[in-house]
């Protein structure tokens, strides 16, 4: 079974295609599909811009498509920046200003009320078929100033208690583990295993 990512990000490309290949399941990046432009995420939920993603890259390739969509929900903030979490400080999608301005807002705030947690929906649409879709969640507190050299995005605040420190402090494969990303990815390996099954089944016919 062939499967294009509709990512841009090649380390998101690099960690599917090692996971899935045991599977039987040959990835394919945008790169194959020069095509493929920019697709806006304009929806108002992670869900929506996943299908949107995974909808319009399916049809545009001939091919099932996986995309996904994340963010930080942070309680004090109702729920912000949620969908906004790349563009939260501007447009220009800069992690340092994102993470400044998060800071900004709860400049004051107790740790019991800085809860958070990042959301990830994935989104798995073959062409002219139905979507599914599976959602990954990892809850954690936004500490009080940036901890940690690794990551990216949030990274350097999310504060995971269990573990005493940040997304930024922890080793890679722990955090694939029990990340949201990580979470979402091992639902949707389980429809991919399905799909994979379904498509060899009708090859048969
Ligand atoms: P996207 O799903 O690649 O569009 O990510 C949206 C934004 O959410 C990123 O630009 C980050 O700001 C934030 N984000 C998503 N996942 C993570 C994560 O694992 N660590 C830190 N920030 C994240």
């Amino acid at each position: 079974m062939k499967l294009v990512l509709a990512t841009g990000n090649q380390g998101k490309v690099r960690e599917m295609s090692d996971i899935l290949a045991a599977y039987g399941i040959e990835v394919l990046s945008l790169r194959e599909f020069p095509l493929i432009g920019d697709i806006k995420e304009d929806g108002d939920t992670f869900k929506a811009n996943a299908i949107k993603k995974a909808t319009v890259t399916a049809g545009l390739a001939g091919l099932t498509a996986l995309a996904d969509d994340s963010g930080l929900e942070v309680d004090y903030l109702n729920g912000a920046p949620g969908v906004l979490s790349a563009r939260f400080a501007g447009e220009e999608r800069n992690d340092f200003a994102n993470n400044i301005k998060l800071l900004h807002l709860l400049a004051g705030v107790p740790p019991e009320k800085r809860t958070a947690r990042f959301q990830c929906v994935i989104a798995i649409a073959s062409p002219g078929g139905p979507v599914h879709t599976v959602q990954g969640t990892c809850e954690g507190v936004i500490a009080g100033e940036p901890q940690g050299e690794g990551g990216f995005g949030y990274d350097p605040l999310f504060y995971l208690p269990e573990y005493g420190k940040t997304f930024a402090e922890i080793e890679l494969e722990l955090k694939n583990k029990i990340s949201h990303r990580g979470r979402a990815l091992e639902g949707a390996r389980d429809v991919l295993i399905r799909l994979s099954k379904a498509e060899k089944r009708s090859d048969k016919l």
